[in-house]
């Protein structure tokens, strides 16, 4: 058995490796063929699951997505008086 941390070549019956002492018998996270924002709202149990590059692309698309509301919100602070919005445009931009 091929250890997934260091590619050491172990015995079928080994538990952890023999060189970097890892568990050989615990079963890694594979990647995914995508990710999407909406999974940033699934259970911890789920995305405990994930591989760590798939946390980092949906960390990536969270950190997108908060950065235009902020710009919307920016804008509609700018404009707020100078042009006329409507209410409901107004919270949904206080709410992000
Ligand atoms: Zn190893």
């Amino acid at each position: 058995m091929i250890c997934f941390y260091c590619g050491t070549e172990n015995k079928e019956s080994a538990i952890h490796c023999e060189f970097c002492v890892a568990p050989l018998k615990k079963k890694r996270p594979k990647m995914k063929e995508s990710v999407y924002l909406e999974q940033c709202e699934w259970p911890f149990d789920e995305l405990l699951l994930f591989h760590t590059y798939d946390l980092l692309v949906l960390l990536q698309l969270v950190r997108e997505e908060r950065t235009k509301a902020y710009n919307l919100l920016r804008t509609l602070q700018k404009a707020n008086g100078d042009i006329l919005i409507d209410s409901e445009s107004l919270s949904f931009a206080k709410a992000k």
